[in-house]
């Protein structure tokens, strides 16, 4: 017998407004979607740092059926993106679902449903929950010694501090990954010293942006079709090169390589800051930067490479471990988020008791990165081992979105009261990703956030294709299943 199933989504970025439209399309209106903060957005809501460029191309990054004709650049800045989210949470009709200001502290499965606490208090009971709150969104604070000494203002680049004047001052930027690249050249002109300590080199591609003209905008606006083909096209290029090479193509790694390094060889000239911005490791390793602003960023004459070691920082600035103290006013932590901690800080409790932090005491895995054993009628978007390399993630999401729906379908039409995977699918899945990860760059050797704590890339190692067949519908027989009970 059909019923009207409670679904409570946690977030309301990317995902999260997704899944609400998925359900939606789907006749589903008994869901509600709690957002911590005031505003839709996640990521793109939070990261407003100078130079915030979304890497993937901007008619790529966004909803399948909701083109934007109105992309400025061939990729979006960052406030783009936010207006984009905003104005598809207002023309898909979400704002009703939302409820803003409403963090879920944790949840726990009981007597066949999720009991629900907000952080304020409030309960709520549900009978099914979907995480769509991000993975890339706990900043990580560097562990260096007397940080909190330092005597002028201290940020992480996520959560960018406006107030502070950067005009004319001294400016340490921490961390060369996606973020550190993209504020490096953006900041450069305007500091008075840029001084960009580097752990580790970075291989960067030539970024191909460019401005779209007036006429551009307004051909993409009269014939949607150009969208549609410009989406295509960009998804046929990712899936495949890129996507192809990070997962053991040697030939297009090996010309991505090549690409690097003539980018590095024909951007820096002076041999000898060369050889200090040369990465020792695979291109793609860590994840695979593009950027034409950086080279020159970091030549300029108010800029610096500090590639020595930071022994500690201290009031006036930070001291490497060459003896040298370099004086600052200001230090921006660009220094990466903790990307393996999924759902967290909210607690969960799944059937019999068991805890999220005992599931995962040897770190996140998934069953297909959606849903997770002994935790019935949860759902996750963009969990564990999902294909989070240099593709499009609301490609990603749409297809977990498409499979969640699938279930949460069958909960509403009367035939499931809860669905889990069962432990020896997710083993036998998990098995095979760690077997297959051997031949992917990410295991060649090098520091980067996609290894969990056991060093295994916390990453999907197959193809886009292959994710897409594993996402077209649940195999049930993987999943343990309670049915509903039959009316008398
Ligand atoms: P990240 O890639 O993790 O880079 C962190 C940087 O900080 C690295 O250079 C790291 O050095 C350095 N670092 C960390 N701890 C340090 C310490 N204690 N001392 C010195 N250096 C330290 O973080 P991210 O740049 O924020 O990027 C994270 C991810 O966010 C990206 O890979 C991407 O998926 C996403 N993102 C995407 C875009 C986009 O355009 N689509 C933009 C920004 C971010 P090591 O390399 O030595 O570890």
């Amino acid at each position: 017998m059909a019923r009207s199933p409670q679904i409570v989504i946690v977030g309301a970025g990317m995902s999260g407004l997704l899944m609400g439209m998925r359900l939606m399309a789907a006749g589903i209106d008994t869901f509600t979607i709690h957002e911590k903060a005031d505003r839709v957005g996640g990521t793109w809501r939070d990261n407003t740092y100078p130079g915030l460029i979304c890497d993937v191309p901007a008619q790529l990054y966004c909803y399948a059926d909701r083109p934007n004709p109105d992309w400025r650049h061939r990729f979006a800045r960052g406030g783009e993106i936010q207006t984009y989210l905003e104005r598809v949470a207002d023309q898909a009709g979400l704002r009703r679902f939302i409820r803003f200001g409403s963090e879920i502290a944790g949840a726990a499965f009981r007597d066949g449903r999720w009991h629900i606490e907000t952080a304020r208090g409030d309960r709520l009971a549900a009978d099914v929950l979907i995480a769509a709150s991000g993975f890339l969104h706990r900043p990580r604070y560097p562990d260096i010694p007397g940080l909190d000494s330092f005597a002028g203002p201290v940020f992480h680049a996520a959560r960018w501090n406006h107030a502070v004047e950067l005009a004319g001052a001294r400016v340490g930027l921490l961390g060369t990954g996606s973020t550190g690249v993209q504020i490096a050249p953006a900041v450069v002109d305007i500091v008075g010293k840029l001084s960009v300590f580097q752990r580790t080199p970075q291989w960067l591609l030539p970024f191909p942006d460019h401005e779209y003209s007036a006429f551009e905008r307004a051909s993409g606006r009269r014939l949607p079709l150009l969208n549609r083909i410009a989406y295509r096209v960009f998804s046929l290029i990712f899936e495949w090169t890129f996507a192809r090479a990070v997962i053991g193509n040697r030939v297009l790694q090996a010309c991505f390589q090549r690409l690097c390094q003539l980018n590095l060889n024909r951007n820096v000239k002076d041999p000898a800051l060369r050889a200090r911005l040369q990465p020792d490791y695979r291109a793609g390793c860590k994840r695979l930067l593009f950027s034409s602003a950086f080279y020159k960023a970091i030549q300029k004459p108010n800029a610096e490479l500090v590639d020595t070691a930071i022994e500690r920082v201290v009031p006036s600035g930070i001291r490497t471990t060459d003896g040298r103290l370099h004086e600052l006013d200001v230090l921006v932590l660009a220094t990466g988020f903790h990307a393996h901690d999924y759902m967290r800080p909210m607690w969960l409790a799944g059937a019999d008791g068991l805890t999220l932090d005992e599931a995962w005491k040897d770190g996140p895995e998934a069953y297909r990165a959606v849903a997770l054993p002994g935790f019935p009628n949860l759902f996750m978007m963009i969990g564990p081992g999902s294909p989070v390399g240099n593709f499009s993630l609301i490609a990603i999401a749409e297809a977990q979105a498409d499979y969640i729906v699938q279930l949460v379908r069958r909960i509403a039409a009367g035939e499931i009261a809860s669905v889990a995977p069962t432990r020896a699918a997710t083993a036998r899945f998990n098995a095979e990703r760690r077997a297959a990860m051997r031949d992917t760059v990410w295991s060649t050797g090098c520091r980067s956030w996609y290894l969990d704590q056991r060093g295994v890339p916390d990453i999907w190692p197959w193809s886009i294709g292959r994710f897409r067949r594993d996402m077209r519908r649940p195999d049930l027989a993987d999943y343990e299943i309670v049915p509903a009970a039959r009316p008398r």
